[in-house]
């Protein structure tokens, strides 16, 4: 056995762009499997759409396409991660029931046995989808800022606040170029920046994360503990104007619900303080919230937030995970879309294992190489 530390090659140097969830989780997992780690955000740990999001992860909602084991995958590795961090305490994790409703101007309220007793307004019952084996919420700014502590407290990963503006690939490793003149070298670089990422200079010809805005109110009930752990997708049919639109109750017992609603393409501001909500869609949550629940009609709850975050697509709604093509050590993994927090830790994992093994196991990382954009 060789026991000589010196004829050991020296930990690979990673630098990870992007502080939202899938760049935290790359961040942690590459750390724990021995890299030495800088991440490096311009503003605020998950203060883009990983700390907007519902939270909402499942087991099996992606089954029969191409997502479907790295949804299972990660969705597995959340149920690990909540015992390992002590997830209901420290990050809101909850396994619950999921259920679909309809809700209408002229629908009465119903007395289905499946609804829960906070769902009691102009709805019509729809089928259960989930159990609390197969679906749970986490709150997404927790769970990141959570998972990094460790990062960094165990791992030893540096986090450096800075804005990347470039990033370079040379004979002997990377340099990532950061405002104010900061220049910082590493073996390899994660590019994680959500719809960021097709902003950089050197990935925008290649291929294209886009951003769907979705906005979200946060309600608190004012009177008493009712708020029971169901997440109800809604299907809310207004008597005039607009098609269906769907919007997605998740509840953070004992008090207080998040509301999130449909998503639009919007052009990229500069950062994720640039995201701002639009009144008419708050209101429309606002009131469809009302139709749903007597417990969360205006007076009877306290608004807690009312924002709006940038989801990042990819033009054929797959994320993308690999090395950018003519860039040697250069990665990206972004446009995880709908289901970016469910995705978060086993991207991180597949990650970390691209990047220091040469391939990932845990999910066959093909379907999101970027090169199936480049060259078309
Ligand atoms: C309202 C809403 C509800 C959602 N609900 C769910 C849900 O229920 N379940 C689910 O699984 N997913 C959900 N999602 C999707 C999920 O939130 C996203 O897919 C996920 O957060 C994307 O994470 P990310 O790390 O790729 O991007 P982001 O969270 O956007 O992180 C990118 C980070 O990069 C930083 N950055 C950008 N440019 C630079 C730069 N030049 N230099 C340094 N840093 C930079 C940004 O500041 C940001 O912190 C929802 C999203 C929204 C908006």
């Amino acid at each position: 056995m060789d026991d000589n530390p010196s004829n050991h090659p020296p930990p690979k140097r990673v630098v990870v762009c992007g502080g939202g969830i899938i760049g935290v989780c790359t961040a942690y997992f590459l750390a724990k499997k021995g890299a030495v780690v800088t991440l490096v955000e311009r503003s605020s740990i998950a203060g883009g759409a990983s700390g907007k999001a519902g939270a909402f992860i499942a087991l099996h909602m992606c089954d029969g396409g191409p997502l479907s084991s790295l949804a299972r995958a990660s969705f597995n590795l959340h149920c690990s991660l909540a015992k390992e961090l002590d997830g209901s305490q420290s990050y809101g994790y909850c396994p619950l029931t999921t259920l679909t409703i309809s809700v209408g101007e002229s629908e009465l309220p119903s007395k289905s046995p499946i609804l829960p007793l906070w769902v009691d307004g102009q709805v019509k019952t729809g089928e259960i989808i989930g159990t609390p084996e197969t679906t749970a919420l986490v709150h997404p700014q927790l769970f990141t800022r959570t998972l990094l502590g460790k990062a960094v407290a165990e791992y030893g990963v540096e986090v450096v606040t800075a804005k990347v503006e470039s990033v370079a690939v040379e004979e002997d490793g990377v340099v990532v170029k950061v405002d104010g003149g900061g220049i910082i070298g590493g073996d390899a670089v994660v590019l994680a920046l959500g719809p960021w990422t097709s902003k950089l200079p050197e990935i925008s010809s290649k291929f294209r994360v886009h951003g769907k805005k979705v906005h979200s109110v946060v309600l608190e009930h004012k009177h008493g503990d009712a708020i029971t752990p169901h997440a109800v997708f809604a299907t809310y049919y207004p008597a005039q104007g607009t098609g269906p639109i769907d919007p997605d109750f998740f509840p953070r017992p004992p008090r207080d619900v998040y509301i999130c609603g449909p998503s639009v393409q919007v052009e990229i501001p500069d950062g994720p303080e640039s995201v701002f909500p639009d009144l008419e869609s708050i209101q429309m949550l606002r009131r469809v919230a009302g139709m749903v629940s007597s417990y969360l009609v205006e007076d009877n709850v306290r608004v807690k937030s009312e924002e709006a975050g940038l989801m990042p697509c990819t033009d054929d709604e797959l994320p993308i995970m690999g090395e950018v093509p003519g860039m040697k050590r250069c990665y990206v993994a972004s446009g995880h879309g709908y289901w970016g927090i469910l995705f978060g830790p086993a991207s991180g994992v597949a990650m970390a294992e691209l990047v220091l093994d040469g391939h990932a196991t845990i999910v066959d990382l093909d379907c999101f190489s970027p090169a199936r954009f480049v060259g078309n």
